[in-house]
């Protein structure tokens, strides 16, 4: 990634890479949203992506989403796209518009109780480990179904779609297979016809990866790298 590249130049760069794979795929552009993962990005750096129209943000750890929101009180749309413990969802139910990382039940569990205390019904997606990597969070795709059998039940919860993260590759070709078998799930899940269960929405692709998503069908993708330039980790809490 070019470090010189402005915040508002890399937003249009990738929206016209998005642009482009959408039209390779006869898709319209208006069909997938951009998220600008803005983890471990400083308040200014959000500033600036939302002063060049930026709406959607991505964070992975609910006490960072906190204190980001204490300061930036403009209606964004905030999306956690990280591993979740359910004694953190206070942070999360009710303040973001999608959890994107929903893999397992006893999670789903307690976002359902905590949306059906705030009278809410939370929009969520199904994390899918979909190459089967050991280090990776998500349910392997033969789980799929059950779970969303048990969650068609759930009155405060909104099964949208899935999500997954691909392998890291240099070569993003070779994870076309993955976002293609993504598409094929959610295909599959929706021919079943389970009551309450329709899926639209597939949240794949990343900085080395999002034009490949897009091509196979992507609807949201969450690019970090390729907007803000290279992340610092803080040290682990
Ligand atoms: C960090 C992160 C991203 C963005 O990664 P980049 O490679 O910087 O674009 C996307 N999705 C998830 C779940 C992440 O944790």
């Amino acid at each position: 990634m070019n470090e010189q590249l402005t915040i508002g130049n890399a937003i249009s760069e990738v929206a016209s890479r998005i642009q482009a794979a959408c039209e390779r795929a006869g898709r319209s552009a208006d069909e997938v949203t951009l998220i600008a993962v803005s983890k471990t990005m400083p308040v200014e750096a959000i500033r600036e992506a939302m002063a060049c129209g930026m709406v959607d943000f991505g964070e992975n750890r609910p006490q960072e989403l906190r204190d980001k929101q204490a300061v930036i009180t403009e209606p964004l749309r905030w999306h956690m796209i990280g591993s979740l413990q359910t004694n953190k969802l206070k942070y999360v139910v009710g303040k973001t518009v999608l959890i994107h990382s929903v893999d397992s039940l006893h999670l789903a569990q307690a976002i359902q109780d905590a949306s059906a205390k705030q009278g809410i019904v939370s929009d969520v997606l199904l994390e899918i480990n979909i190459a089967g990597e050991e280090s990776k969070h998500g349910i392997v795709p033969a789980e799929l179904l059950g779970l969303v059998e048990e969650l068609a039940h759930f009155p405060n919860i909104k099964v949208r779609g899935l999500m997954t993260v691909a392998p890291y590759t240099e070569t993003p070709e070779e994870n076309r297979c993955y976002f293609r078998k993504m598409k094929q799930l959610m295909v599959d899940i929706n021919s079943k016809n389970i009551d309450n269960i329709t899926m639209d929405m597939l949240s794949m692709g990343m900085t080395g990866d999002y034009e490949i998503a897009v091509e196979e069908g992507a609807t949201l993708v969450r690019v970090g790298t390729g907007i803000f330039g290279h992340r610092v980790y803080p040290p682990k809490e």
